[in-house]
């Protein structure tokens, strides 16, 4: 199973990742980053596309 992970230290906060995907990124205002809640519903979402709007690359996908 992928399991999408952030860099925190990369993310600039801009949203994209949790409005594509809102069951498995949520955005914490106050910090303005993105964090992974529900690493596992990546088959409800498309986390591969999710990784690949983020702007400053701070999602990748491990596992199998
Ligand atoms: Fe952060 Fe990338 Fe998500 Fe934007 S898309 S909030 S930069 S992790």
């Amino acid at each position: 199973m992928k399991v999408p992970v952030i860099d925190c230290e990369l993310c600039i906060g801009c949203g994209s990742c949790a409005e594509l995907c809102p069951e498995v990124f949520e955005m914490r205002d106050e910090e303005g980053k993105a964090y992974v809640i529900a690493e596992d519903k990546c088959d409800v979402c498309d986390c591969e596309e999710a990784a690949g709007i983020c702007p400053v690359e701070a999602i990748t996908l491990e596992g199998e």
